[in-house]
């Protein structure tokens, strides 16, 4: 089948790839560079700890399981790294802690307690003030190099035949009666094909994608701060009760304030990104006393903004009453991105899957409030 993907972050390079695998004729079209979307400015953490509903958790589990099926599969995966996670949480969360970890060990979900003298030989380099509570380890997690991860993949589809197209912004998708035929890009060229694919991220539901067409998404944004791995050593993904955090390739680790912290968003002027970041910095030292040395100009903060969609869950699957159109969106999309492209694909060639029912876009399509 001839098939257009809309979009090349981490959804839409597993798209790309799974489809061209499959026997597929894809064309990838891209507004800017590969990867530079939401996928560039992400935590990155593949993980399925704090996902309720069960079918849910099980999704994203089963995401995680599809980045080392993947690997296996391709022979290398210099994007995946299998750390495991540390966490602990602060005093109000601890309940809220105990129950996760006990129901994620009734799904099998490995998860388990340690002590902090387990936690000080993992990471030997932070500091506790011996206020952290249980600390829970995920030996299954660990984070991805979305940059890495897409390259390879786009690579991979090209030698295989998949057209990439970058600098080259879906402007119009072309439709006949109640059938999408295609669409037409910045430069005026008409691409037709079978099935156009929605993989836009957070611009999802904008121009070009009309009423019947677009997300319905409410989108949230976190920060992210690169600094120089010799203030802030850390060699796992650590959830702790302020920020996130994990090793960032060579020499570089990586800090993310959790959602909430701070009140930010698109319209947050880059000044005050700077000052959150410094605030945050400033009460790492708790972590690594190092950071009180680290100048601003050693460290770099940027935002991330979230293809949240408005109930938090995916949306993946084809448009009711239109031929021809099909969407994939989601939060925590570096976790499930793989496992999505296959079930896509198997959906694709005419076998609906039943993971992906509670996903369909047309739970979101009643009119705002
Ligand atoms: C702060 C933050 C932390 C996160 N942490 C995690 C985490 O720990 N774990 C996890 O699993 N997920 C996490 N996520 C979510 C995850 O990063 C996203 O779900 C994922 O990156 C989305 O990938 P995507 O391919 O859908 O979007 P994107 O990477 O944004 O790609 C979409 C692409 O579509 C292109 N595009 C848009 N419109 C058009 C058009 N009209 N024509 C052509 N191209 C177009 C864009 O240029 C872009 O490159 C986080 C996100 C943020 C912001």
């Amino acid at each position: 089948m001839k098939i257009i993907v809309i979009g090349a972050g981490m959804v839409g390079a597993s798209l790309t790839w799974e489809l061209t695998q499959a026997g597929h004729s894809v064309t990838l079209l891209e507004a800017g560079e590969a990867g530079k979307g939401t996928s560039a400015n992400s935590f990155a953490w593949i993980n399925s700890h704090g996902k309720p509903p069960e079918a849910y958790q099980r999704l994203n589990a089963a995401g995680m399981q599809a980045h080392s099926e993947l690997a296996a599969r391709l022979g290398k995966a210099p994007w995946l790294n299998l750390t495991g996670c540390l966490e602990w949480r602060a005093a109000d969360q601890q309940q809220a802690m105990q129950d996760n970890v006990e129901q994620l060990q009734q799904y099998q979900y490995p998860a388990e307690w340690i002590s902090a003298e387990q936690l000080q030989a993992l990471e030997p380099e932070i500091h506790l003030d011996g206020t952290q509570g249980a600390i829970g380890w995920f030996p299954s997690e660990g984070w991805i190099d979305t940059q890495q991860y897409i390259q390879l993949l786009l690579q991979a589809s090209a030698a295989e035949g998949a057209k990439i197209v970058t600098g080259s912004r879906v402007n119009e998708i072309l439709q006949e009666g109640n059938t999408v035929t295609g669409v037409k890009t910045s430069d005026g060229t008409l691409h037709r094909a079978e099935l156009t694919i929605n993989a836009s991220g957070r611009w999802s539901d904008k121009s070009p994608y009309n009423d019947g067409l677009a997300t319905r998404l409410a989108p949230t944004t976190g920060i992210l701060i690169r600094v120089p791995a010799e203030y802030a050593p850390v060699s796992h993904v650590l959830a702790t009760p302020l920020f996130h955090c994990r090793p960032d390739g060579e020499g570089v680790t990586l800090l993310c304030p959790n959602e909430g912290v701070y009140d930010i968003d698109e319209s947050t002027p880059a000044s005050r990104v700077s000052e959150l970041a410094a605030d945050i910095i400033r009460k790492a030292t708790a972590v690594w006393p190092k950071l009180s040395e680290l100048k601003p100009e050693q460290y770099q903060a940027r935002m991330g903004i979230r293809a949240l969609p408005e109930d938090g869950y995916p949306i993946v699957g084809p448009t009711e009453g239109l031929a021809g159109y099909y969407t994939v969106v989601t939060h925590s999309g570096v976790t499930l991105s793989p496992l999505l492209a296959r079930l896509v694909t198997r959906e694709i060639a005419g076998t609906p899957v039943a993971e992906l029912e509670a996903y369909r876009p047309s739970r979101l399509s009643q009119p705002k409030p």
